[in-house]
């Protein structure tokens, strides 16, 4: 017997589902699906699992236990809304290739003053003009949100597919109190046969199997994490410094090896202005020797909320520098041999160990002689041995 939904559905009438789904695509998003406010065992599963390796959620604002159930967020959740965002609509800067996620450049805000924030807000307040209460951030599953509402498959690279649109895109997962008929997981398809070329792509083995992926080895986690998210390594590891090239925030290797994107990457895009303009800003050596104020103004932008200390940037420019080889280098990175951070000597000291040479090691040794932090002349005792 067909349900009332369905027979609504049958005369014309629109249901909620289908006016929420319209008013979310008509302020911007690309695809909105329903599922319940069921928890997601597997993924409690996964994480218990590999607890080691995500310890910072625990240490930090949340609960293992927590991301997996929905009602953690909102106690009287009984449907989770589920927005997707395809971040693939103008073009990215060829000069931030290597150097900057594009999901981090694509600017998927949540603040206010933010368009994509501001988008968020819009349509909480109309969720909320339908009677429902709302819960979003800090503990969702939005992946696994995304694939029980079937608006997506996970691929081997632990992201989400959408159908047409591959994986550049942002997920939001909003649990409501209203019940929300869930839309089918209809998406079967998974992974290509015999397809590896993502775990292939990843530099420095943090993907190191299908679905697996250790954070503590990922160049994007490292470029934030490392030594900012409590419960991560306080220092990226120093085999994986000389992996990370010129990244300084992200990483795209995983994504953009893969069959199911290359469609998107080969479009035809008109370029981001935004972007395009700040490139310049973004030098490698600006970003090493910046000030508090450069740091705020120009560069947060693009921070995505996981960066409020600029020394983490800096850090990731000295090893940039250092992985660049670039003699040109060698200045900027004995200028931030003086900086007032510990941890933007010690990687300037790194990186011009990486360089070498003789004015690298000149640096070196003129600043080792006034260096008091043992920490920061062992790093540069060890960089000397090196040049
Ligand atoms: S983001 Fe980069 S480092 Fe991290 S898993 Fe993907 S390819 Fe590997
Ligand atoms: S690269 Fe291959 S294995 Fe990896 S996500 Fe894409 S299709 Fe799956």
């Amino acid at each position: 017997m067909q349900n009332i939904k369905g027979i609504i559905k049958n005369l014309g009438v629109q249901c909620l589902e289908q006016e929420i789904r319209e008013y979310a695509l008509e302020i911007g998003f690309d695809d909105v699906g329903f599922t319940t406010a069921d928890p997601f065992p597997q993924l409690t599963e996964a994480l218990e699992e590999r607890k080691e390796g995500y310890s910072w959620i625990s240490n930090g604002l949340l609960q293992l236990a927590h991301v997996a159930d929905p009602k953690f967020v909102l106690p009287a959740a009984r449907s989770i809304v589920v927005l997707i965002y395809d971040y693939y609509k103008q073009g990215y800067p060829q000069e931030f290739e290597g150097r900057i996620g594009k999901s981090y450049q694509s600017r998927l805000y949540y603040g206010k003053n933010r368009l994509f924030g501001n988008r968020l807000r819009l349509f909480r307040d109309y969720l909320e003009s339908k009677g429902m209460e709302v819960g979003v951030r800090p503990a969702m599953a939005e992946r696994q949100a995304a694939a029980r509402a079937g608006l997506g498959y996970f691929g081997c690279n632990t992201f989400i597919y959408s159908p047409g649109r591959g994986s550049y895109i942002g997920i939001v997962a909003m649990a409501v109190s209203g019940e929300l008929e869930p839309t089918t997981a209809k998406i079967e398809r998974t992974c290509l046969d015999d397809c590896s070329r993502c775990v292939d792509a990843c530099p420095t083995g943090a993907l190191y199997a299908p679905y697996k992926m250790d954070p503590f080895r990922c160049i994007a986690f490292n470029s934030y994490g490392a030594g900012n998210f409590p419960g991560a390594p306080e220092d990226i590891l120093p085999e994986i410094r000389p992996k990370m090239k010129g990244w300084i925030y992200g990483c795209d290797h995983c994504q953009d090896a893969c069959p199911h994107n290359q469609a998107r990457l080969k479009q035809k895009l008109v370029p981001d202005a935004f972007l395009h303009e700040i490139v310049p800003k973004f030098d490698l050596p600006i970003l090493l020797n910046m000030d508090d104020r450069y740091f705020f103004e120009t560069v947060q932008q693009l921070m995505y909320g996981y960066i409020w200390e600029k020394k983490f940037i800096q850090r990731n420019a000295a090893i940039a520098l250092g992985n660049s080889g670039d003699e040109a280098a060698i200045g900027p990175l004995s200028k931030a041999l003086q900086d007032q951070q510990e941890l933007v000597r010690r990687y300037s000291a790194w990186a011009l160990g990486r360089i070498g040479g003789k004015k690298g090691k000149a640096a070196l040794e003129k600043t080792l002689a006034g260096e008091r932090e043992s920490a920061v002349a062992d790093e540069i005792k060890a960089a000397l041995e090196n040049c």
